[in-house]
């Protein structure tokens, strides 16, 4: 267990003392209109770090309003490049103040500072700068018709306003892979932070001003999801909206996108197979599977959260997984040597202990783990042990609902055929890993594997340039790549008669 924590560098103190946090709207940053706010609690010891502004229907009016402003004016008038430099200005910002965001990350999230620092913060302004690159490059095409003498083109433009909700996982990076694509396309931005961390959002915020975005392109509102979420989704004014999270939340957004008929992108959930078999590299696959499930505590929607081993070395690589899993050191997020932290919030440690409780009671196997971790100050905080099921069967509920926490279920299977079948057997379609050194075998599973992501020998890599999102119930749209593009822009076609 680690316990000894950083101290708070001095801009992260310097941040949290004028509070509450105010949203940023039009280029300021403002109270609610309501004067509410909500306090963010530190989930390595449940006290509150501080409060923020809540945003609701009035602040999001107010914030969509600014957005349509900036879009129909300022903002149309910014050539690409210029776009490019402001993302590229914005990122270099964020890699200035690394430090400070990874420990406000760490602070509201609970995930452990080695992580925010390796993989948050880093791949935030990986992505602006990939963007950036993009603003200049985003071009229509000229068409050669028969039906005449015509010169026929098209236009590739922005859509509009777009709404963006982000969940509470990857507070930071996910507003990067929101507003990036959305920016550097010509759009204008109303986004909402998940009301369990608004913190680095915010930060960005500050940011996003110092780099010298005109007011109104980019908005930034907590609150939450039934109230500003809402308002967002089925505001008449916003063009799109784009929303990643549970897919229960991605049905309302789309029943409420249905008034003006906005476009919507949805990156939801994932029960991914994690698939090993025996002529794999056992030690390579351990490591990933570790990897895999307990990164970020298992709160990951690409989690391998369903880990299939072939019967063979069943016994084995569990024994090897659950060895591993329980030398995993937990601790506060702030601590240098935590491998593992907090999960989020009290209602996300009640949802997983739940899923523990259920697992035992359908009859799988805790070889690790299984319940709270209450060690020392850890009863204080939201701290769950790595948890690896044995006996697990396809059908069971902790096999096929999404937990979100740190537990992975290990499912025996017997052939290809087997596994595959087993594997596609769930409403979700996200990720799913193979671990094989069998080229053709490898290459034949990650074809038949419904899924928008599919890692061989590898797991959760990730790149700005590679495009993610879901098959089945994991949703429609691709970040990531020039495929976000195709989200953020949309086409018109432009003809001129020659004759
Ligand atoms: P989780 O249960 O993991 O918090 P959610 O899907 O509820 O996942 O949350 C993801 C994001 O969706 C958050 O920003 C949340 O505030 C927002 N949200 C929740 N409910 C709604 C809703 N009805 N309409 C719009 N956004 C919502």
């Amino acid at each position: 267990m680690a316990t000894k924590q950083l101290e708070l560098h001095q801009s992260v103190v310097k941040f949290l003392s004028n509070a509450p946090k105010k949203m940023l709207i039009n280029g300021q940053f403002v109270q609610s209109v309501s004067g509410k706010t909500f306090e963010t609690i530190n989930p390595a010891t449940g006290e509150v770090i501080t409060k923020v502004y809540e945003a609701d229907k009035e602040d999001i009016e107010k914030a969509v309003k600014a957005a349509r402003v900036a879009f129909e004016g300022p903002w149309k008038k910014v050539p690409p490049n210029q776009r490019q430099m402001l993302l590229l200005k914005l990122a270099d910002l964020i890699e200035k103040n690394a430090e400070e965001l990874a420990q406000l990350e760490t602070l509201d999230n609970g995930k452990p500072i080695r992580e925010s620092r390796a993989v948050d913060v880093p791949v935030t302004a990986d992505h602006f700068r990939y963007y950036a690159g993009w603003a200049t490059k985003i071009h229509g095409e000229t068409i050669p018709v028969s039906c005449g003498n015509f010169l026929t083109y098209t236009l590739r433009e922005p859509v509009g306003v777009v709404g963006q909700i982000i969940p509470w996982n990857f507070p930071l990076l996910m507003a990067a892979w929101k507003i990036a694509a959305a920016v550097a396309c010509g759009n204008c931005v109303v986004l909402k932070p998940a009301e369990q961390t608004p913190l680095t959002a915010l930060r960005l915020g500050e940011l996003i001003m110092e780099a010298g975005f005109p007011a109104g392109v980019i908005n930034i509102c907590p609150g939450f999801g039934e109230t500003a979420g809402a308002a967002l989704s089925g505001h008449m004014d916003v063009d799109k909206v784009a929303f990643t999270g549970e897919y229960i939340t991605g049905r309302k957004i789309i029943q409420a996108s249905a008034g003006n008929l906005k476009r919507v992108s949805l990156e939801l959930g994932g029960k991914a197979p994690n698939i090993v078999f025996v002529d794999g590299d056992m030690e390579a696959a351990v490591k990933g599977c570790i990897g895999s499930v307990f990164f970020n505590q298992g709160q990951v929607c690409c989690a391998g959260t369903r880990l299939f081993v072939e019967n063979k070395i069943y016994d084995e690589f569990i024994s090897k997984v659950s060895d591993r899993a329980g030398k995993l050191t937990l601790g506060p997020g702030l601590c240098e040597e935590t491998q593992m932290g907090p999960l989020v919030s009290s209602d996300q440690l009640k949802r997983v202990t739940g899923y523990l409780e259920t697992g035992k009671k359908e009859g799988a196997k805790p070889v690790c783990g299984g319940d709270r971790a209450t060690d020392g100050d850890l009863q204080k905080g939201y701290f769950v042990k790595p948890t690896v099921f044995a006996n697990v069967n396809n059908k069971m509920k902790i096999a096929q609902e999404e937990i979100f926490g740190p537990v992975v279920s290990a499912i025996p299977f017997k052939d290809i055929e087997d596994v595959i079948t087993q594997g596609n057997d769930t409403t979700y379609g996200l990720s799913a890993g193979i671990w094989t050194k069998d080229i053709k075998k490898a290459h034949a599973v990650a074809k038949a594997i419904k899924a928008g992501t599919v890692w061989i020998n590898c797991y959760n890599v990730f790149d700005s340039a590679a495009p993610f999102g879901g098959y089945k119930q994991s949703g429609f749209g691709r970040e990531g790549g020039i495929h976000a593009l195709e989200l953020y822009t949309q086409i018109k076609a432009v003809w001129v008669n020659l004759d």
